[in-house]
């Protein structure tokens, strides 16, 4: 292991790998020296990323899943393992989101965001975690939101999905904690990404307002007055599979410069 390359010899597994916050965590781990499978349903966002990965000289590959079928996922961390011999940083990036009053939420989105944003993370999460304990070393990381700290309007349902993987993140972080392995979420808040520009597609579409409009209520979340960016969130999940953030267990890292402090 070099100064250089700290996660040398280790290997990634990152869901939503395909594009946005996931890809720029594949990105940042091959750069820190692990080998990396990125993982999604759209396999050629995927094999995109693979490819520019090993272009680079990177150890890095691409396998199909959806996060919520349980078969899926199984062959996924099979794979990933027969591809890299082993899985010591599970990234559960894989999420969805959408937006409605609770008056006017379906089920069906209900059910969709949760099987995608909670038992996704759920089943990667079980199907990583014996090995690692094994191992005697192991890194969960889970990207969830602000919104998995706090409320805000509208996204009743993402909300408690991400309130769910914080909690989720908490439980199995104590879980684990003698065994070499640790569970940590991050929570950003918005991020220039497809999922953003989604959610600036609403504002419009509900409100009329001119696209630049829309992005800047984004923008004004956040104290610093700025939707961040998937390299950001990276460098916070990279840092939470550091040999030297052992000691980090548990915990929801906020970014979102300011806005939710505890
Ligand atoms: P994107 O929509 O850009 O990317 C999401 C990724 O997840 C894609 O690769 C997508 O690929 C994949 N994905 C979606 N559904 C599934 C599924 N069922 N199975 C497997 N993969 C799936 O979003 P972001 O990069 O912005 O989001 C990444 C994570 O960050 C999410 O968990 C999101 O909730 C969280 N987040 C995002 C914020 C933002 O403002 N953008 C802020 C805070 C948190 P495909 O559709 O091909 O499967």
């Amino acid at each position: 292991m070099s100064q250089a390359r700290p996660l040398e010899g280790r290997s990634a597994l990152v869901t939503g790998g395909g594009r946005g916050i996931g890809a720029a965590v594949a990105r940042s781990l091959v750069e820190a020296g692990a080998a990396v499978t990125v993982s999604a349903r759209s396999k050629d966002q995927i094999e995109a990323v693979a490819t520019e990965l090993r272009e680079q000289g990177h150890q890095a590959f691409a396998v199909a899943c959806d996060v919520a079928q349980p078969d899926q996922v199984q062959a996924l961390y099979d794979e990933a393992k027969r591809l890299m011999g082993k899985v010591d940083i599970l990234v559960n990036n894989a999420g969805i989101a959408a937006s409605a009053p609770l008056a006017r939420e379906t089920l069906e989105q209900w059910n969709r965001i949760f099987a995608v944003n909670v038992t996704g993370v759920f089943l990667c999460s079980r199907a990583a975690i014996g090995d690692m304990v094994s191992e005697g070393w192991g890194r969960i990381v889970n990207v969830a939101s602000v919104a998995g700290k706090a409320g805000a309007p509208y996204i009743s349902t993402y909300v408690a999905s991400k309130h769910a993987v914080v909690g989720f993140t908490r439980a199995v972080a104590t879980e684990v904690a003698k065994k070499g392995v640790t569970v940590n979420a991050v929570c950003p808040g918005y991020v220039d990404t497809e999922m953003s520009d989604q959610t600036v597609g609403t504002i419009t579409g509900k409100t009329g307002m001119a696209e630049k409009e829309a992005r800047a209520v984004l923008e004004n979340m956040s104290p610093q007055g700025r939707i961040f960016t998937s390299e950001e969130v990276a460098a916070q999940v990279l840092h939470l599979c550091m040999p030297l953030s052992a000691g980090v267990n548990g915990q929801s890292l906020v970014l979102d410069g300011g806005g939710f402090q505890a």
